[in-house]
């Protein structure tokens, strides 16, 4: 029979494409050894970035077997609503897709030994049915330790606090091997404890010590504090803590970028006719979007920066704005949002892109000089492997917490702050613009984000601590 491993993502791009990335690395490294399938869940979300990237990874690498779980009858409950989050929404999509799941793991099973079933953190529901089967289950995160740290830790915070960390406005949390971090700063699905989405999560992190080990995306020496509390056992103080693997940094290779057409080469070779480091990039993951009222702010500020810019802008929230996590298009239409005149008194200067641009290949041109990110993982990384500083400006998710590190422990990033109305305003936006990419301050935020980039090739080079970590994990599938 053959050996083969089997990959169960999110559907969603944060999620996607660092674990397709980790298929195709079984395979460069085992491709005697093992076979790799990708498990696609009905997810009714689906968002034209992941089909054009599901696509691409299907043609570039056909040795990946992507098996689509078949369509389901989606409850209407199962919208996002304003009392229900995201994990709650993903927890009860897993929890649907478990029995076509059971039976794609069965008929597997007939042909091939199953090595190991790397599951996204957010599949955790579907664990019972690999136990089910005997199968050895790794959870794989797709964010850093600073993430794994704080889920890992939270039934320790569950049972010493009683209150709903958004009424914890003065409080601080002390989270092994990270800064001090307020209340209010942790992942949205977790600040109400009435909230489903508090006890999704809550439950991950009981159930993440029960695999057979930990994947993460990340490597020793960006992470090195928060890893070492972990592997020393801090977050888990009564359980032993399973084998962490740090496997990254995995990003998306160019190949597999998301995005195809017209305005993907003219943003490409528009920052190709810009001076080397001249160029501020600003973009928002795939679902960071901003009040009307927040785009003016931005767009003003980055006029009085007089720095040049390339902007990937999308259509505002309307008031029903906990759907945006699910929606499918926001082009915006750029002459009722921007201020009056703005595109026309900066085309010499800026660009601005609407949606989406192929960001991995915008951080690798050597025009880019400065990235304002809102702290998602795979664009750290990505910012990280391109060497290129960062102003760090979270939205959603466990951002916050990376923009912690990023700041004060990695020291790779400067914050945005927000004034008191909730807004980053035009004068802050041209300040940090400015700092990142004219001051002496922005050359020495430069000069880290240079070494870090050799420290993440060094990562993966011989005798590398992810190649290690990966190595170890691997050969214990062989045994
Ligand atoms: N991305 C992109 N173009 C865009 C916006 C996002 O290519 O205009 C990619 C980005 O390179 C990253 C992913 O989408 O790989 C977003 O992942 P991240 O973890 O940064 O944020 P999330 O979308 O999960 O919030």
């Amino acid at each position: 029979m053959e050996d083969t491993i089997v990959l169960y993502p999110i559907v969603s791009i944060g999620h996607l494409v660092s674990m397709v990335e980790l298929g195709m690395l079984v395979l460069r490294q085992y491709h005697h050894l093992f076979s790799v399938t990708v498990i696609i869940k009905a997810y009714p979300f689906i968002t034209p970035n992941v089909t054009a990237f599901l696509r691409r990874a299907s043609e570039t690498t056909p040795s990946i077997t992507f098996h689509h779980l078949p369509s389901l009858s989606i409850p209407s409950s199962i919208e996002p609503s304003s009392n229900r989050s995201r994990a709650a929404v993903l927890d009860e999509l897993v929890r649907l897709n478990n029995p076509n799941f059971l039976r794609v793991l069965q008929t597997i099973s007939k042909t091939s030994t199953i090595r190991a079933l790397i599951m996204d953190l957010f599949c955790a529901p579907a664990s019972s049915v690999a136990s089910g089967l005997g199968i050895p289950t790794y959870y794989y995160i797709p964010a850093g330790a600073t993430f794994l740290s704080f889920l890992l830790y939270l039934p320790t915070i569950h049972n010493q606090i009683t209150e709903s960390f958004k009424h914890l406005a003065m409080t601080h949390l002390h989270i092994p091997g990270l800064p001090p971090i307020p209340a209010l700063d942790m992942p949205e699905s977790t600040l109400d404890r009435e909230n489903q989405g508090y006890h999704c999560i809550l439950e991950i992190g009981s159930s993440l010590h029960k695999s057979k080990g930990i994947i993460v995306n990340t490597f020793e020496s960006l992470e090195s504090r928060v890893i070492k509390a972990i592997t020393d056992g801090l977050c888990i103080p009564d359980a032993p803590t399973p084998p962490v693997y740090c496997i990254g940094p995995l990003i998306a290779s160019h190949t597999n970028h998301t995005v195809e057409g017209e305005s993907v080469n003219q943003c490409l070779s528009w920052l190709d006719a810009q001076l080397s480091q001249s160029v501020v990039f600003l973009c928002f993951g795939s679902r960071g979007v901003f009040s009307k009222a927040q785009v003016k702010e931005i767009a003003v500020g980055l006029e009085k920066s007089g720095q040049r810019f390339l902007w990937v802008l999308r259509k505002p929230l309307s008031e029903d704005n906990n759907k945006h996590f699910f929606i499918e298009r926001r082009v915006p239409d750029l002459d009722v949002l921007l201020p009056e005149g703005f595109l026309d008194r900066t085309k010499d200067r800026g660009l601005v892109v609407k949606e989406w641009a192929p960001q991995v290949e915008v951080l690798n041109r050597e025009s880019v000089g400065g990235f304002v990110t809102h702290c998602g993982w795979n664009s750290v990384l990505e910012a990280v492997c391109a060497g290129v500083p960062m102003v760090a400006w979270p939205l959603y998710a466990e951002q916050h917490m990376n923009r912690a590190v990023l700041v004060e422990q990695m020291k790779l990033a400067m914050p945005m702050k927000k004034s008191k109305d909730g807004l980053v305003s035009a004068e802050e936006v041209e300040k940090r613009v400015r700092a990142l990419m004219e001051l002496q301050e922005g050359r020495v935020f430069r000069e880290r984000s240079r070494k870090m980039k050799e420290e993440a090739k060094a990562a993966w080079s011989d005798g590398g601590s992810s190649l290690i970590a990966f190595t170890k994990m691997a050969e214990s599938w062989i045994s």
